[in-house]
């Protein structure tokens, strides 16, 4: 089964309007006729702006967050309806930022999954384990219990379209990755456990993408792993040249 690859950069709380605005239209023109899908994430205030000024490009918007319920009383929240409006098309859920910083827990994440289904835009889930977890050897537990949970209670007819992102914790931002070798062990894992619990044929069809310190110099020997469907790159994104250096990485 041939997934077709997909490199996402996700720009964190970073550059202004205008600076996102430049980073998409360079990456959109930098990465024409990519073999993989392309995706970047900019700060919620830039989303609109970054997404019309990629329309009729190869080049699909992320929000980075959402909120779970369509609309109400939720002071400073934004929902997957209004993420769509703007035209976002995916949504990453779970990062470990937000884990570590803002409280995300398994089943917030499992609601934000589904509220993005709910809305027609596909969720990028963000899973794995921290240093600690990884010294204790609950790599593979954490990581396939993250997914487990996102996916839990999900119609099943959609999932084929869900993207898993593995990012040890260890290496987002630290300059330290996994090796090629090691994430393909937890990706071939996760697969199996998508096998286990929905089939064959659906679990060939999800992408998993390597997250941790993705750069140019190390993108294809990662990409070239049979599990691994892509990437989602955090600093390596918010250089033009860098994060079209990975698209072009891709099988
Ligand atoms: C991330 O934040 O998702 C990430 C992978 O960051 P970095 O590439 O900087 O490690």
């Amino acid at each position: 089964m041939s997934r077709k690859q997909l490199i996402a950069g996700n720009w964190k709380l970073q550059n202004s309007l205008e600076a996102s605005v430049a980073l998409a239209k360079a990456v959109a023109d930098g990465s024409k006729g990519a073999k993989a899908d392309v995706v970047v994430a900019p700060v919620f205030t830039a989303l609109a702006s970054v997404a019309a000024a990629l329309k009729g490009t190869h080049v699909a918007v992320s929000a980075q967050d959402v909120y779970w319920q369509d609309k109400g009383a939720f002071t400073g929240e934004v929902s997957a309806p209004l993420l769509k409006d703007a035209g976002v098309t995916y949504g990453i859920v779970g990062h470990s930022e937000r884990r570590q910083f803002f409280g995300e827990t398994d089943e917030t994440v499992r609601k934000k999954t589904a509220a993005l289904y709910a809305a027609g835009l596909t969720p990028i889930v963000c899973v794995g384990e921290s240093l600690e977890q990884r010294e204790q050897g609950a790599t593979v537990g954490v990581s396939v219990g993250q997914t487990a949970a996102a996916l839990a209670g999900l119609d099943d007819a959609k999932l084929s379209s869900v993207v898993i992102a593995y990012e040890p914790v260890w290496a987002i931002g630290t300059g330290k990755t996994a090796t090629p070798a090691d994430a393909q062990a937890v990706h071939a894992a996760i697969r199996a456990y998508l096998t286990h619990a929905y089939g064959d044929a659906l679990a060939q069809k999800v992408r998993i993408l390597y997250g941790g310190s993705m750069k140019a110099d190390n993108a294809k020997e990662l990409l070239g792993q049979p599990d691994i469907d892509g990437g989602l790159v955090g600093g390596a994104s918010l250089v033009a040249e860098q994060f079209v250096a990975i698209v072009a990485a891709a099988r």
